[in-house]
């Protein structure tokens, strides 16, 4: 099932989580994966690690299951800085073997650990490959409060464009906490020609430490009702959860009130997060 094709009939919810670091620990994300999947989401899509033969075969490995074992329909994240043609070519084909349609397409975070191939540059270079090469939905990223490494909100939106024009069908956002950066950013989009869904990416808070280290890497920004919470409760983990899903709920349902295409949710592999914010849409969405 394309995803792309799901957005002229519904509002979607969808979950992202990411494979198990070690094999060992692969057998514990069905406990994970049989709750995300009880609250039947539209898709699950599974992130790719830096770097490696070992992180692609895990994705696949859970992606695998959440078609298989759960009759979810799985998004396959790709970074392709690290790769060459002929190993894209190769995971494409197990991909395809695996009746997986849905590929989120990305460039990868650049990094010192992980050398750089010359096949591809930019997500646009991936996404322009995949459409030419295979029969898949792809999907690309969008940045509400920009990507670091943009110079500009206009140069940002050239790339995004090249992105839409090279085949990408929905964009999914980097995690945000101020919704208004979000609203700015789509009505950039549709000034800018791109007129494909895009979905806000929600993270709902549960852990102060991470959400610091999260905000380090991606650059998302703390409005200050956010702020205040996790000031207010850092030490004490209940009150900063509850706020935490509080927090995630209000900016939800202001999305939703704005007639958004759909919610994706960065569970970081726990149910608990999931389910509670479920319950808090279950008769709006
Ligand atoms: P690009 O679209 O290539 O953009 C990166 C930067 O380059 C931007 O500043 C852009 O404006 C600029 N740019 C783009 N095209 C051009 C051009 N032609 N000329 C000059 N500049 C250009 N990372 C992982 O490793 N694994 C994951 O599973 C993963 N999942 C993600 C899921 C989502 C929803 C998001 C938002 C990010 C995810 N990331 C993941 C992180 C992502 O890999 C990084 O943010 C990375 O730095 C950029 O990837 P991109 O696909 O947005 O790159």
């Amino acid at each position: 099932m394309r995803i792309a094709d799901l957005y002229s009939r519904k509002t979607t919810l969808s979950f992202e989580i990411f494979p198990p670091k070690k094999d060992s620990e692969l057998k514990n994300i069905d406990a994970t994966l049989e709750i995300l999947c009880e609250l039947k989401p539209d898709f699950i899509s599974v992130t790719f690690g830096a770097g490696g033969s070992a992180n692609c075969n895990r994705t696949i490995e859970v992606a695998r299951k959440i078609k298989q074992k759960y009759h979810v329909e799985p998004v396959v994240h790709l970074t392709c800085l690290s790769y060459s043609k002929g190993e894209i070519d190769e995971f494409t084909r197990i991909l395809k073997g695996e009746g997986i349609d849905n590929i989120l397409a990305l460039r990868g975070d650049r990094s010192p650990e992980v050398p750089e191939k010359d096949d591809f540059h930019h997500a646009s270079d991936l996404i322009a490959y995949l459409k030419k090469t295979g029969d898949f939905c792809v999907l690309g990223a969008c940045y509400p409060e920009c990507h670091p490494e943009s110079e500009s909100r206009i140069s940002e939106m050239r790339h995004l464009k090249q992105k839409t024009d090279a085949g990408a069908e929905v964009l999914i956002s980097q995690l945000f906490f101020d919704n208004q950066y979000f609203y700015r950013m789509v009505e950039d989009c549709r000034i800018a020609g791109i007129d494909i869904p895009v979905i806000p990416g929600i993270m709902p808070v549960i852990n102060a430490a991470q959400i610091k280290r999260m905000i380090t890497m991606c650059g998302a920004s703390f409005p200050e009702r956010f702020d205040k919470i996790i000031h207010k409760y850092e030490d004490r983990k209940e009150a900063l959860f509850d706020a935490g899903m509080s927090y995630a709920l209000s900016q939800i349902i202001d999305l939703l009130t704005s007639d958004i295409s759909g919610i994706h949710l960065y569970t970081m592999n726990n149910p608990t997060v999931a389910r509670r914010i479920c319950e808090g849409i279950k008769n709006i969405i």
